[in-house]
């Protein structure tokens, strides 16, 4: 197995792409399962702490150690099958995303989880339960997750199949492959009702599996993934439509997401499967690298809908309803009619997260970018609320993201030390207010580090010291990714 500690070749394992900055003395890189119990036997036994890594795309600091060492997952990269018959994959954690969806694409087959970033591990969207655009129609990660095999803290491994074990209430019992248990009491709270990625999944008569998906690599090293497919939809009708006042934009959102709900499963109906949009100040940080984004345009949103050669016009007929309904210039939109032009409105809509990102690394702030959800009837408010709230600091901000789902990254994009302290505080305010209209602090990215506090603000102290309880009956002695989810002192 190759370890590295030469600090210039382990450098890209203290960050992520949020910027966070860690410590570590070495990086192991494991081949294969065994390896991988190896390194976390050894690690308990010298009470070392250890991190593990997935492709360092995380916004949240997860994957970046304090201390100890870090577990890269690049090596467990095996692609080892894929059923066309029975629609499942198994796969290595650190197999890349956008390389298995390649691959399902030649086979005709599809899997819906689809993070803006798809240059990810698997096992990296398992543990943050990742979501993206077709998360409106599809829901998160968690969905097409069937089987894991997890080693644990103190090397056992675990093998979870959906609808196998369950939870008595919140009394969870589990039994590792070589026999010992692990009995756990549930924390006792309820989970926001909006698109949620925020700490442990918990719910009365819960499947076990779903505690692991979300956990942030503070439970178990996942080594295995069985992975639910699809069959691979006929035609994707893609569009970018603009307008000329964000009311209209949001109006969009709103007629598509109610159209969309009311339709569910509906032959020849619309459905949209991805619903997203960009603010005026998006547009215009994007302009320079577009210059085709209409002028006067000050917002947009992109859609995507499946369809077959047969019905494809008439849904386009009824989508083009709704863009007049709701004042979109429909000689304006970006239409895709080909893969190419599909390919390029995914690179506009990765570009905006893109450019925040680099604006952060190039300025060397940490990212001050929100991933808050609240429930449809208040996301209209919420959306000019957090906008006036920043502007009132005059800190420049761009607001985009899945608003199909409720769900907004507003990016502060501060110029000096002064506006990155306001821009804390605020990004706090923002996040205490999506709590207080029962929503959550993060719809997908997760915890990890740099939202731990916020997580308390979200549940209450006890209900997260309830989840270190958990983390504990796994990780005793508190060698697994320390200060993912739950704050160190609250362990
Ligand atoms: C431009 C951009 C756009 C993005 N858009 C989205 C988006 O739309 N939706 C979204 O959800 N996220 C998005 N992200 C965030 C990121 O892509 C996801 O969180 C992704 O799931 C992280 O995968 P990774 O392999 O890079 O994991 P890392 O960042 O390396 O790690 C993430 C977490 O997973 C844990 N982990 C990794 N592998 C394992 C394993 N095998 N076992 C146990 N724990 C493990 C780590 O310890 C850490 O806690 C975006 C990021 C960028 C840079």
């Amino acid at each position: 197995m190759v370890i590295k500690n030469d600090k210039e070749e382990i450098q890209s394992f203290l960050t992520d792409a949020s910027n966070f900055k860690g410590e570590c003395d070495a990086v192991y890189f494991p081949e294969n399962a065994e390896e991988v119990k190896e390194i976390l036997i050894r690690t308990l036994a010298e009470n070392k702490r250890v991190t593990v890594a997935g492709n360092g795309t995380g916004l949240t600091g997860a994957r970046v150690p304090k201390e100890g060492i870090v577990i890269s997952t690049e090596k467990l990269n095996r692609i080892i099958e894929i059923n066309e018959k029975e629609f499942y994959a198994f796969v290595e954690p650190g197999v890349i995303l956008s390389d298995l969806q390649g691959r399902l694409d030649e086979l005709n087959l599809f899997y819906p989880p689809d993070p803006t970033e798809t240059n990810c591990f698997i096992g990296g969207t398992v543990a943050a339960n990742a979501s993206g655009a077709k998360t409106f129609k599809y829901g998160p990660t968690r969905n097409y997750i069937a089987e894991l095999e997890i080693i644990l803290p103190d090397g056992e491994t675990l093998n979870l199949k959906r609808g196998f074990v369950k939870a008595d209430g919140l009394k969870l019992s589990l039994k590792s492959e070589s026999g010992k248990e692990y009995n756990l009491m549930l924390p006792d709270f309820k989970m926001p009702d909006v698109k949620n990625a925020s700490g442990f999944f918990i719910k009365p008569d819960m499947d076990a599996i779903d505690l692991f998906i979300g956990s942030e690599g503070s439970l178990g090293v996942i080594t295995k993934i069985k992975l639910k497919l699809l069959a691979k939809p006929g035609a994707i009708i893609s569009c970018v439509v603009f307008f000329e006042d964000e009311n209209r934009g949001l109006d969009f959102i709103e007629e598509g997401r109610t159209v969309s709900f009311k339709n569910k499963n509906q032959e020849n109906k619309i459905e949209a499967r991805a619903l997203e949009y960009f603010d005026d100040n998006s547009l215009r940080f994007l302009a320079p690298d577009f210059p085709n984004i209409p002028e006067g345009a000050k917002a947009a949103v992109w859609f995507e809908q499946e369809a077959g050669e047969e019905n494809e016009d008439e849904l386009l007929e009824q989508w083009i309803e709704i863009i007049q309904k709701c004042g979109g210039n429909e000689e304006l939109v970006w239409f895709a009619v080909n893969e190419k032009d599909r390919e390029d409105i995914h690179k506009f809509r990765h570009a905006i997260s893109l450019k925040v990102n680099e604006y952060i690394a190039r300025n060397n702030y940490r990212k001050l970018g929100t991933d808050v959800a609240v429930p449809d009837d208040q996301f209209r408010e919420f959306f000019f609320w957090c906008g006036k709230t920043v502007r009132d600091e005059n800190i420049d901000y761009v607001a985009y993201g899945h608003f199909g789902n409720s769900h907004i990254h507003l990016n502060m994009l501060p110029d000096s030390q002064d506006k990155f302290e306001k821009g804390k505080y605020l990004y706090k305010k923002i996040c205490q207010k999506a709590v207080e209209l029962k929503g959550t602090i993060s719809a997908e990215h997760g915890v990890g580090k740099i939202k731990a506090d916020y997580l308390i603000e979200m549940y209450g102290e006890e209900v997260v010291r309830q989840m270190g309880r958990v983390k504990k009956v796994f990780d005793p002695q508190l060698i697994l990714g320390i200060g993912n989810v739950v704050r160190e002192d609250l362990l």
